[in-house]
C-alpha cells in the first residue's frame, strides 16, 4: 500500500476588519449590488494593466491584444465568473492580498464605516479604500478564486463563505496565467445569471475600462 501526502488545504482567519466589513455587506439592505461587479472588473483591469508593465519592464514577448477579461455565466450552477489573464498570485499573495488590510488607512476607514450615516455612501466608498473586492459578497455566499501567477507553474484556490475563514488550496485543474472570481450567487441576485443585466450593468459602470470585456464571446 502506498501512503499518500493528503491534498495540502490551509484554513486562514480573515482579519478583524474585514470580518466586521463582511458582516455589514452580508446583512446590507444596499440595492447597489452592481458595485460588486464594478470591483471585480476593476481588480481584473488593474491585473492585466499589471502584466503589460511587468512584460515591458522585463523585455518579455507578451501581446497587449491577448490581455481581456472574460465574464462567464454558469445558469445550471448558479455562478458568475469574472476572469482575466493579468499577473495573477501566488499561494503567499492570495493569503495576503485577499485575507488582510495592509493599508492602515483602510483598516482606520472599515473601523469607522458603521458611522457614515448612509449606506449606500459607505458601501460605494470601499472600492477607494482599497477593499473592493470584498464587495464579491454582497452578491454571493460562496466565492472560489482560482489564480495562477505569471512567476509560477502553480493554481491555487482561494474559498470562503464570507464568514470569517477562508482556505486555500491546491487546484484540481491548472490554468492559464491569471485569476479567475467564480461567484455562487445568493437567491436574490440571480439577475447577474442574465446576459442582458450583466451587459447593462458593464455598459453603466465598466466604461472607462480599457481593456476589452467579453460575454459569450461577445465583446461588450
Ligand atoms: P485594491 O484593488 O484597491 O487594491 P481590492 O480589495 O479590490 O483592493 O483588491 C485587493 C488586492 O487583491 C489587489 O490589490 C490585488 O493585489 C489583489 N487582486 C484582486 N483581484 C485580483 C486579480 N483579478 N488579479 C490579481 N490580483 C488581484
Ligand atoms: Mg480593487
Amino acid at each position: 500500500m502506498t501512503t499518500q501526502t493528503p491534498p495540502v488545504s490551509e484554513r486562514h482567519a480573515f482579519q478583524a476588519e474585514i470580518k466586521q466589513l463582511l458582516n455589514l455587506l452580508a446583512h446590507s439592505i444596499y440595492q447597489g449590488k452592481e458595485i460588486a461587479l464594478r470591483e471585480l472588473i476593476s481588480n481584473a483591469s488593474d491585473a492585466l494593466n499589471k502584466m503589460r508593465l511587468t512584460a515591458l519592464v522585463e523585455g518579455s514577448p507578451l501581446d497587449p491584444d491577448e490581455l481581456g477579461i472574460t465574464l462567464t455565466i454558469d445558469k445550471e450552477a448558479g455562478t458568475l465568473t469574472i476572469a482575466d489573464n493579468g499577473v495573477g498570485m501566488t499561494h503567499e499573495e492570495l493569503r495576503s492580498n485577499l485575507g488582510t488590510i495592509a493599508h492602515s488607512g483602510s483598516r482606520e476607514f472599515v473601523r469607522n464605516l458603521t458611522r457614515i450615516p448612509e449606506e449606500a455612501k459607505a458601501i460605494n466608498l470601499i472600492g477607494q479604500f482599497g477593499v473592493g473586492f470584498y464587495s464579491a459578497f454582497m452578491v454571493a455566499d460562496r466565492v472560489v478564486v482560482l489564480s495562477r501567477s505569471h512567476r509560477s507553474e502553480e493554481t491555487w484556490k482561494w474559498e470562503s463563505d464570507g464568514t470569517g475563514e477562508f482556505t486555500i488550496s491546491p487546484a484540481d485543474e491548472s490554468r492559464p496565467r491569471g485569476t479567475s472570481v467564480i461567484l455562487h450567487l445568493k437567491p436574490e441576485t440571480k439577475e447577474f445569471l442574465e446576459p442582458w443585466r450583466v451587459k447593462s450593468v458593464v455598459k453603466r459602470f465598466s466604461g472607462f475600462i480599457p481593456q476589452p470585456i467579453r460575454l459569450d464571446g461577445e465583446v461588450l
